[in-house]
């Protein structure tokens, strides 16, 4: 285990832009463009993807109203909450795995912070200018210029929020009816509070607050040093090559988002986003030495000259994580197309006395956790000869609930119990395999039955 040095000053947060602000330098380089390659597919998906319909409904919703989750073919319900908490427990095994190997590329690659804050980053650059454009802008006294700059920055900002907040409540509210919701005015002051919110979040953290979160708020930069050994390949500063090949340009430190110099070793606030490597390579082209004097590398790589790739912690957090993928899928696969749902009437009268027998109403509600269409017929079996009076069949859709009022009627014999115990049964008419039971309660009046024991 490797503990970061964290008896540095821990600076504080703050809005105020002269005391804080960070002027990143531009910079070109290999991590520089894995990262925009990285990011544009991940905002593109994010974007889009409330867009894709799978069975003329979206590929992917969170259907809190309906308490249903679809995820591209499948469909979750509260009930599949364990298969949601082994999909978030396998996620958290895949980060291990990947900070183990490679530090902290979630921060510097993939975090969605990261990601929104570069293309905010990007339009600040295209409205204000490189580095030294925007320090000399910042410190002008306001004129034309410098409003139009900042105005169309902030615009631009904003305008990537909207679609942030709007795309973000799209996925727990179809996107083509939000829209349209959105403009007619027809959607609940709840739906407009989300977008505002989330439209003001993505302002405030991409434009204002940036790798700040990173810092001092993600609990992730907290606990991730406990992760890394001395095989764990982070941006490095190679100090015994450093002693001769650095000519100490600062480039490494002006592009840092986070606003560390990598030189003084290993910091809790580094997010491997790579950019120092590529700054300094940078250098070292134009001052003819070879690359790497930052570098992804490993601590032991620096020692001995190699990194050691299969240690036990890795392998034990890998079998984990296989383990958990196997059990997730298994029990996806197998896990039942149909559930049943039955709740007693909930009137006033516990039972009717009709034509010489007694009836219950129930609500029954047939859940289709499959991908295709389904005929199911409803059935019901019991101690007596139990009639099932309505209907008998009912065709659900994919992911949908169908719910069908069910009246059950039985003969009054002496012989009756005044409570019994009945099972409804709903099987597919297409595939037998593909059925579901419940049981429930049937109540006939006592007063037959303890004439029946006298
Ligand atoms: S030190 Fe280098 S890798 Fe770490 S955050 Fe700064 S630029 Fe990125
Ligand atoms: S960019 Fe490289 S050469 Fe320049 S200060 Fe940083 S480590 Fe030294």
């Amino acid at each position: 285990m490797l503990v970061l040095p964290m008896t540095e000053r821990i600076p504080t947060t703050t809005l105020d832009t002269n005391a804080n602000k960070i002027y990143t330098r531009r910079t070109q380089g290999f991590y520089q463009q894995l990262r925009r390659y990285t990011g544009i597919p991940l905002l593109l998906s994010y974007v889009l993807i409330p867009w894709l319909s799978i069975n003329d409904r979206p590929a992917v919703l969170f259907d809190l109203s309906a308490q249903k989750f679809h995820i591209l073919w499948m469909s979750f319900w509260p009930q599949d909450g364990i298969l949601l908490a082994a999909l978030l427990i396998l996620a958290a095994f895949l980060l291990f795995i990947a900070t183990i190997l490679v530090g902290r590329v979630w921060c510097g690659f993939t975090c969605p912070q990261t990601v929104w804050t570069m293309m905010f980053m990007w339009a600040e650059d295209k409205c204000e200018g490189d580095r030294n454009q925007r320090i000399k802008l910042d410190h002008q006294p306001w004129s034309l210029n410098k409003l139009l700059r900042k105005g169309s920055k902030h615009g631009i900002w904003l305008l990537i929020s909207l679609i942030t907040g709007l795309t973000f409540v799209s996925y727990f509210y179809p996107v083509r009816e939000l829209l349209t919701d959105v403009v007619y005015l027809q959607a609940s002051a709840e739906t407009y509070f989300w977008i505002l919110f989330f439209v003001g979040f993505t302002y405030l953290n991409a434009g204002w607050l940036r790798e700040s979160v990173c810092k001092h708020m993600c609990p992730y930069a907290r606990f991730q040093s406990v992760m890394y050994d001395k095989d764990t390949m982070v941006v490095t500063y190679d100090t015994g090559r450093g002693k001769e090949d650095c000519v100490d340009c600062s480039w490494c430190v002006q592009v840092c988002p986070v606003d560390i110099d990598i030189r003084d070793g290993l910091q809790y606030a580094c997010i491997d986003c790579g950019l120092c490597v590529d700054a300094c390579n940078n250098v070292m082209d134009k001052v003819g030495y070879s690359r790497g004097l930052i570098r992804f590398t490993s601590q032991h790589a620096i020692e001995t000259g190699h990194t050691q790739l299969l240690r036990p912690r890795l392998v034990a957090y890998i079998i984990s994580a296989a383990i958990m993928t196997g059990l997730f899928s298994f029990t996806v696969a197998t896990r039942s197309p149909v559930s049943l749902d039955v709740v007693r009437d909930r009137g006033t009268h516990l039972f009717h006395t009709v034509h010489d027998g007694v009836e219950n109403v129930y609500t029954v509600k047939i859940n289709n956790m499959g991908t295709v269409d389904q005929t199911f017929t409803l059935s019901v079996e019991g101690r007596h000869p139990y009639i099932l009076k309505g209907h008998h069949q009912a065709t659900v859709r994919p992911g949908e609930v169908y719910v069908l009022p069910t009246r059950i009627w039985r003969a009054q014999e002496e012989q009756s119990r005044p409570h019994d115990t009945l099972e409804f049964v709903v099987t597919s008419t297409t595939n037998p395999d593909i059925s579901a039971r419940q049981k429930a309660s049937f109540i006939a009046p006592v007063k037959v039955a303890l004439n029946a024991k006298g």
